[in-house]
């Protein structure tokens, strides 16, 4: 069996999804399980309307709400005629967003509005979606089956940010997914959200529809997981920002979970990490030119390539509204524990830290931006001097040759010899190599650097 995810703009409208429709039915031999994304833009709105609810704006909260339902109800207008079927689909919308509207009421009357009832808000974009696409697909002749992915994805209970419990997802799908498959039924469900093992319902996180997807191929035991979206497949660098991107035909795992977590958007960070553990191919894949091959992303890394010109650099990622700590003792030199009092800040405060670079004296670091940074530079101020820069950016060169060739460091920061670098750090794997700049310097530099990598003639095994 395979897993297809289809993303936001891959469902966005009654066009996009006929397109859907068409690229599964010529995979149905291949038994797929289809995970979707809420409509483009839905889970931003939904959002939204949790906001203003909040703060005071129910009118508006409404307002946005009600656009979303007639988006709804017209995409199920366009896609599904027989009456019945129709009518079911439209029952669903209403209920869903009745339980939106008594959310909204509840949130303004109390003025409170915690990361449980965000993620109740936000989880509607996938179960609207899924249930008008399963219905579609029905309507096109395919025996399909909606599942509400909260039954087999058990989460533990950090609301917008929660994690998966593996074991419960492969029993679970063994019993309610594998036998629908086996008899030939497409399963329709949904990314991104899960229940805590109450009932609750959570989400995995922004973009969380691919990491669903990744989950549930390493549950199935997939053959492939194929990731589908808006563009040819992992390219160069962010194809808004460099619009030249060209495609990477191959790359390896941890060349694509390097690039996701330093903000390739194409992929969720976390989508790599089952697909690996079970060595299950990821591919990734253009709904709009599906006769593209894409990006085969596997274990395998080419050695015959090794010292090939040209192809040392896969892509370069980049990641924007980074703050730079810069935290120094004065009982540093030859103190013990004093790496360790820091990191417990971050741990306690549930911060993750991405770049870090160290002297004697003093150990810079890099986190996202965060509403608890007060919060942090407060803890750390009780036994460090600290000193915060912010708008920062995170640039971030990605390779697996790049542990086999001299000179990488050389050429990038002579590319950019003009631009002040704030942090440098090189993984131990040795296959990226990351920096921290002025987050008004990231376009120059990232276009820039990827003139130097990417401008003279590319392997075409590797790049199109
Ligand atoms: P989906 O809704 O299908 O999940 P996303 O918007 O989350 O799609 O991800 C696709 C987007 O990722 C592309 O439109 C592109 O702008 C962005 N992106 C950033 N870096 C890259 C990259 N290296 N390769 C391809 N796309 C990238
Ligand atoms: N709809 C969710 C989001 O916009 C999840 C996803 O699309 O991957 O974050
Ligand atoms: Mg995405």
């Amino acid at each position: 069996m395979i897993v297809m995810k289809f993303g936001g703009t891959s469902v966005q409208d009654a066009a996009a999804i006929r397109s859907v429709i068409h690229i599964v039915q010529n995979k149905l031999s291949k038994r797929p399980a289809l995970v979707v994304s809420a409509l483009a833009g839905a889970t931003n709105h939904l959002l939204e309307s949790a906001r203003l609810a909040v703060a005071g704006q129910k009118h508006n909260a409404e307002a946005i709400l009600k656009k979303l339902h007639e988006r709804h109800s017209g995409l199920s207008a366009e896609l599904i005629k027989p009456i019945a079927e129709r009518e079911k689909v439209e029952t669903f919308l209403k209920t869903t967003f009745d339980k939106l509207q008594s959310l909204v009421d509840g949130v303004s009357l109390l003025g409170e509005l915690t990361d449980r009832s965000l993620d109740m808000f936000a989880a509607q974009g996938e179960l609207l979606s899924s249930t008008i696409i399963a219905s579609a697909f029905r309507e096109a002749g395919v025996d399909a089956l909606w599942l509400d992915i909260r039954e087999v994805m058990i989460t533990d209970d950090q609301f917008t940010a929660a994690a998966p419990d593996t074991n419960l997802l492969k029993n679970h799908s063994a019993r309610l997914i594998k036998p629908a498959l086996e008899k030939g039924k497409l399963i329709v469900t949904q990314g991104f959200i899960g229940n805590t093992k109450d009932g609750i319902t959570t989400t995995l996180g922004r973009g969380g529809s691919d990491y669903t997807a990744a989950l549930l191929g390493a549950a199935l035991d997939a053959n492939d997981i194929e990731i589908w979206t808006d563009v040819d497949g992992v390219l160069t660098s962010d194809p808004k920002m460099v619009h030249e991107a060209k495609r990477v035909k191959i790359m390896t795992f941890q060349e694509a979970s390097e690039l996701a977590y330093f903000g390739a958007k194409v992929l969720h960070p976390a989508t790599i990490t089952p697909a690996v553990e079970r060595n299950i191919p990821v591919h990734v894949f253009n709904t709009k030119n599906p006769v593209s091959s894409g990006t085969l992303i596997t274990a395998k890394h080419d050695r015959t390539l090794e010292g090939v010109n040209n192809c040392v650099i896969k892509s370069i990622a980049y990641k924007k509204n980074i703050t730079i700590l810069n935290i120094a003792s004065t009982r540093m030199l030859l103190a013990h524990g004093f790496l360790y009092s820091i990191f417990e800040v971050f741990k306690r405060l549930k911060i993750s830290v991405d770049v870090i670079s160290t002297t004697e004296v003093s150990v810079s670091l890099t986190i996202d931006f965060s509403d608890k940074l007060d919060e942090a530079v407060h803890e750390l101020k009780r036994f460090a001097q600290v000193t915060v820069e912010q708008e920062r950016a995170i640039v971030c060169l990605v390779g697996e040759q790049m542990r086999y060739t001299p000179g990488i460091a050389a050429r990038t920061f002579n590319a950019i010899r003009d631009v002040n670098i704030n942090m440098i750090s090189q993984g131990a794997s040795e296959i990226n190599l990351t920096f921290v700049i002025a987050q008004s310097d990231v376009d120059t530099v990232v276009k820039r650097l990827h003139d130097e990598f990417f401008s003279g003639p590319l392997p075409s095994a590797i790049f199109e």
